[in-house]
């Protein structure tokens, strides 16, 4: 639960009269670790090198006009979380001398996505008028038919919400497992990249706020891990790269080594609450969550939406019409699509009989499938084709013959 809401009720309208001057004092983040929430697994090193580009949509949420930014304010978001996350911030350089080894290229590319949900050209960015201030803090937020936006597939996309947070807090994040209506990242407009309303958004006008939630939304802690105040050495993040820490940094920016728990202090890290002017760098380690959380739980980003014009076509599995050869076959079968597969597809092979055999999942993101059947007797069999709610939308007879095929 946020820290605001549990204020009596009588503070609420000195915080709304003081929000132009509050940012600066207030916890950047109210992301919450849920209970139950896995640690994140050690990473191994990461030799995956490719870049990969992951479609955002931006639901611009105003009350106020001026908080319905301009789309140049939304592009310096998007390259400012494409610095941070290509390791090209303008802090890089500047970063505590113990830490400068432990900068790493994420390789994530993010970009305002070309394709809505239904397939047709869009700019990535949605506006909606809202009928109260401070909506960030509700579940309306969250919900076209209570006064908000609704997400867009948030396996697909990366919703970011630009919305008024009451001043009391900039920015929130869904964690990995957070549930589909509520996916996605809640950043202040004041706050939301370096142009514009953040221009004035001193000390965190360098677009880190969506950086550091961006961090959560792909399985990070804060270095002093899921502790609630006062902090304590005994928690941390998990990861051996990110020292323990008893310190937030909020709104600080540290002149010299700082230190707790008997080593120097990561306050450049962009886990941390320091002021934008001193944040630089994720670690290799922290990488290494990022890309399990990627290629794990949220690997549908990696086909869904798309940014690029060369992105492969997105069907819907009862769109598609399989080629399958050879047929009759005597080893194996294959599946072939024209289009890339929009969501798991799950095989039941039956012989004929009515006997199921053997069940496949194909995963989403696929355009071909081969399935291993030497070991089947030669005859008739039926291939059935479901989606991921179960529906059938194909049967095809497919016949085993003796021979080499
Ligand atoms: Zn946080």
């Amino acid at each position: 639960m946020p820290k605001q809401l549990l204020l009596p009720y009588s503070f609420l309208p000195l915080f709304l009269l003081l929000r132009l001057v509050l940012p600066a004092q207030a916890p950047p983040c109210a992301t919450e670790i849920p209970p139950g929430y896995q640690w994140p697994a050690f990473p191994g090193p990461v030799v995956l090198r490719e870049t990969v580009s992951l479609p955002v949509v931006v639901h611009v949420l105003y009350y106020h006009a001026e908080e319905n930014i301009s789309n140049e304010q939304i592009l310096s978001q998007i390259e400012a979380l494409n610095r941070a996350f290509h390791d090209t911030g303008a802090n890089r350089n500047a970063l505590p001398a113990a830490f400068r080894d432990l900068q790493a290229d994420v390789n994530f590319t993010f970009c305002l996505a070309t394709l809505d949900p239904e397939g047709n050209p869009t700019t990535g960015i949605t506006r909606t008028a809202v009928s109260q201030p401070a909506m960030g803090l509700t579940d309306a937020v969250f919900y076209a038919a209570l006064g908000g936006v609704d997400n867009w597939d948030p396996r697909r996309y990366i919703n970011i919400r630009v919305v008024d947070m009451g001043g009391s807090v900039l920015g929130k994040a869904g964690m990995p497992g957070e549930e589909a209506a509520k996916d996605g990242l809640l950043i202040d407009p004041h706050v939301f990249g370096t142009t514009g309303l953040a221009a004035n958004g001193s000390p965190h006008e360098l677009g880190f706020t969506a950086v550091h939630e961006m961090g959560h939304y792909f399985g990070l802690l804060h270095p002093w891990g899921s502790s609630a105040e006062p902090l304590s050495c005994e928690n941390d993040d998990g990861l051996q790269d990110t020292p323990p820490s008893t310190q937030t940094y909020l709104n600080q920016c540290p002149a010299t080594t700082v230190y707790s728990c008997g080593s120097p202090d990561m306050y450049s890290n962009y886990m941390y609450y320091t002021d934008d002017a001193c944040m630089g760098q994720f670690t290799p380690q922290q990488k290494g969550v990022m890309w399990q959380v990627l290629l794990g739980s949220r690997k549908e980003l990696l086909w869904g939406g798309g940014c690029a014009s060369d992105f492969p076509t997105l069907r819907k599995v009862e769109e598609l019409e399989p080629l399958l050869f050879p047929n009759p076959f005597s080893q194996n079968l294959y599946l072939q699509w024209p289009a890339v597969l929009s969501e798991n597809l799950h095989l039941r092979l039956y012989d004929s009989q009515g006997n199921l055999l053997a069940r496949y999942e194909v995963p989403i993101g696929s355009s071909s499938f081969e399935l291993t059947l030497q070991d089947l007797p030669s005859g008739l069999y039926l291939l059935l084709f479901f989606d991921e709610k179960g529906r059938q939308h194909l049967r095809k007879k497919v016949e085993k013959i003796e021979g080499t095929r």
